[in-house]
């Protein structure tokens, strides 16, 4: 009948039945598929040159990766892995959905092969018409009975080489000429009537050839960074051991000056109070020569107002006999004040703790 099994030529015979991983691990596998930016699927995922993907909404309206920061350099091109690996992922799913695909050719039967070739799904009565037009090319067609007894993984491994490089000569657009020649001139991938046309850039290589060299490259590329890698994690712990440093210096700085501040304040409070108590209450020894010279002068202020009013009552008010008495006492008392002489102006001496308090201040 039709639904026998098909051919499988380029592929290994289907790995035996594994267990299934669970849905959740299959999820949290592919989350990488997902916008870095912000976590949405995405059918276009963009590659930046900072080697970041992300959605074409994210990539919009910016000069500069949003999560490395770098500058946008080349523009950024097309993830074809994430692409490719998002529709097998898709193809996947459908195939282990509950109803299962249905037949991508007359969409009336559920399918029960897959072409590689075609991506398509097929069922029974459809299959063997498509086994009939490509008689004289085998495709690589898998039966989804054998695809859901694999694992997510196995799927992936199998259609990873399904799709073969097409090429785009112009001279032969519509039909598919597989590949299987390298031009290193024009650096892309050529069918034999197009390398056997294209004599201007002989030598060529072989397309599987050139294909390991430029994993080999790629690998060892991946060596070089994996040890600079390494050196800019040892960069950048030791950067960051220098900030906490640094950080802690700062902190135990704010705290001397706080601190001494603290300490200062305390020291200035009490030598003022100490300096006010030596003004203030220093107990006086002696009466200095300023209260001395003040009281003097005082005393003799009052004793010649007083004599100028005894003597102008005298004439206003006295006779003869009070002149006659009084004369002789008051000329000699007179006489007395008349050797008075009022203070110089010389400089006084300051009291010795005025200095030293002054002193003191200046040290403050
Ligand atoms: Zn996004
Ligand atoms: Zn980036
Ligand atoms: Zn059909
Ligand atoms: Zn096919
Ligand atoms: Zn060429
Ligand atoms: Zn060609």
């Amino acid at each position: 009948d039709g639904t026998e099994r098909p051919s499988e030529p380029g592929t290994p015979p289907p790995a035996s039945p594994r267990s299934q991983p669970p849905e959740e691990e299959e999820d949290e596998d592919f989350q990488f598929l997902l916008c870095e930016g912000c976590g949405q699927d995405s059918a276009q995922p963009r590659l930046l040159g900072c080697l970041h993907t992300l959605c074409p909404g994210c990539l919009s309206d910016t000069k500069q990766c949003p999560l490395c920061r770098a500058a946008a350099g080349a523009p950024a091109v097309e993830n074809l892995l994430f692409c490719n690996l998002r529709s097998r992922l898709h193809l996947w799913r459908q195939i282990r959905s509950a109803c299962g695909p249905g037949c991508s050719r007359c969409r009336a039967e559920a399918a029960l092969v897959w072409c590689a070739d075609c991506e398509e799904f097929f069922c029974g009565r459809c299959f063997e018409e498509h086994q009939w037009w490509h008689k004289k090319r085998q495709h690589r067609c898998h039966r989804l009975e054998e695809l859901r007894a694999g694992s997510v993984r196995q799927f992936l491994e199998d259609t990873k080489t399904a799709g073969s490089l097409y090429c785009s000569s112009a001279s032969h657009v519509g039909e598919s000429r597989v590949c299987s020649i390298y031009c290193p001139r024009c650096e892309r991938a050529l069918c034999c009537p197009c390398a056997l046309l294209d004599t201007a850039h002989a030598p060529f290589r072989d397309l599987r050839a050139e294909s390991l060299r430029r994993q080999d490259e790629l690998r060892s590329l991946r060596r070089d960074l994996r040890r600079l890698r390494g050196s800019f994690e040892a960069a950048l712990a030791r950067l960051r051991g220098e900030a906490a440093r640094r950080e802690e210096q700062r902190r135990r700085l704010r705290d001397g000056v706080r601190a001494s501040a603290e300490r200062l304040q305390q020291l200035v409070r009490r030598e003022a109070e100490e300096l006010q108590a030596l003004l203030e209450a220093r107990p006086e020894r002696g009466p200095s020569a300023l209260a001395e010279e003040l009281s003097g002068a005082e005393g003799a202020l009052l004793r010649l107002e007083a004599a100028e009013r005894l003597v102008e009552r005298l004439g206003r008010y006295g006779g003869e006999q009070e002149l006659m008495d009084m004369q002789p006492f008051v000329r000699g008392a007179l006489l007395e004040l008349r050797r008075l002489r009022p203070p110089a102006p010389a400089p006084l001496r300051e009291p010795a703790h005025f200095a030293l308090c002054r002193a003191r201040l200046r040290a403050l």
